[in-house]
């Protein structure tokens, strides 16, 4: 079959590649602890479900606007503003089947052949993959255990070149669970200041944070008009499988990613916007709940990894993910990610699916519960016992 070029630059998420392995050894009997996928392991809470079936009951089931049903753009930019502390309208966000879309949507209507992406490395391998699909040139920053993966404003600005087109930033990020302070944000503004490129600021961690608060490059001034928050349902609400995420952008571009949405998807589906507004409006305790739970696994994951020979885990200030370093065990990441999912039956990521700079470091989401944790870590001891000298 002949395809065309640009399939072939498309790169992938291994987190379902390493599921369906992990699968496969459960098929043959072995019992594998979870720790590669990157979803809350909490359900949705009820009365999001309860506002779905209701809109389901009432008939809500036909074809949606492009960019969304009003009440919920209407929720969604009353959060933003109160949020990021800016006013934000409700033509100015985009819905769509989860915050994905946002990314390959921007990166289509912004970027083309010639221009350049800088983009988090170690980060969310989607970004460099729809770079690199749309024909653009990925430039990766950085992002360095010793900084606490915090992305250093002097290496953004001997990056930046007149070519450059976009910055992707992710705070609280993946797969390094670091959050960008306001100090930190407000240097890198103080390095774009000057410069034309726009920022895409994937933010669909921002409620999942443990200490300080979050802080998005749209709050500082002049940066709004700038920027594209890229924010969802499914980390925060634990609705992966409902596919629900926005943009929020300004309104000359905010036409053509509708009109992309037109294009490709026609719209969200309906039942899954109307449990987006029951999300936003209805009560916040199950979010600050789930806070919790992953912050006491936090640190039971840390300390657990800290006492392990030849790992090294800093603290993540957000999200859900660990991300120790393993080099004093003398492996490369993939053989011991191998290992520990053939061996120990503890299924986990290789730094390197987060790009080069990965090399060194593994992925562990501890979106499990803390007897898992418990197991992978005791497993995880007496593999690694055994290799580490
Ligand atoms: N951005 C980052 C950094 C993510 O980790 C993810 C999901 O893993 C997404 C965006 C996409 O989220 P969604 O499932 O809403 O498409």
């Amino acid at each position: 079959m002949k395809l065309a070029r640009r399939v072939f630059r498309l790169g992938t998420e291994s987190a379902f590649e390493v599921l369906a392995k992990a699968r496969a050894l459960e098929a043959q009997g072995r019992e594998i602890v979870h720790l590669e996928i990157g979803e809350p392991d909490f359900d949705t809470p009820p009365h999001i479900v309860e506002a779905a079936i209701a809109a389901l009951r009432r008939g809500e089931t036909h074809y949606t606007p492009s960019a969304g049903i009003m009440p919920l753009r209407e929720a969604i930019a009353k959060e933003v503003s109160c949020t990021r502390g800016i006013s934000v309208e409700p033509e100015e966000v985009v819905v769509t089947p989860g915050a994905k879309p946002i990314i390959f949507f921007t990166l289509l209507a912004l970027c083309q052949q010639g221009d350049e992406v800088i983009y988090p490395n170690p980060g969310f391998p989607i970004y460099e993959s729809m770079i690199r699909f749309v024909g653009a040139r990925p430039v990766p920053i950085r992002l360095r255990m010793e900084n606490g993966f915090s992305l250093d404003p002097d290496e953004l600005r001997r990056l930046l070149t007149s070519r450059t087109r976009l910055l992707i930033l992710n705070s609280p990020g993946n797969p390094t669970g670091s959050v960008l302070s306001q100090a930190d944000v407000e240097a890198i503004a103080r390095v774009l200041q000057g410069h034309d490129c726009l920022i895409l600021s994937d933010e669909i961690y921002g409620r999942l944070i443990f200490e300080g608060s979050h802080f998005s490059i749209a709050s500082v001034p002049g940066f709004k008009e700038r920027t594209v928050i890229l924010d969802g349902f499914s980390k925060t609400y634990a609705m992966t499988g409902w596919r629900l995420g926005y943009g929020v952008m300004p309104k000359a571009l905010a036409k053509h990613i509708t009109l992309l949405m037109t294009n490709s998807n026609s719209c969200t589906a309906t039942f899954s916007q109307h449990a987006g507004i029951a999300a936003l409006t209805g009560p916040q305790e199950p979010v600050e709940k789930m806070v919790a739970a992953f912050r006491e696994r936090r640190q039971v994951i840390v300390d657990g990894l800290n006492a392990l020979p030849g790992v090294k885990c800093p603290v993540p200030q957000g999200a859900f993910y660990a991300f120790p370093n393993i080099e004093g065990t003398g492996l490369k990441s993939k053989a011991l990610a191998d290992l520990l999912l053939e061996e120990a039956g503890v299924a986990v990521l290789s730094g390197t699916a987060f790009g080069d700079y990965g090399e060194g470091f593994l992925r562990l989401s501890y979106a499990n519960s803390v007897a898992n944790l418990r197991k992978a870590l005791a497993r995880m001891e007496e593999l690694l016992t055994k290799i580490v000298c």
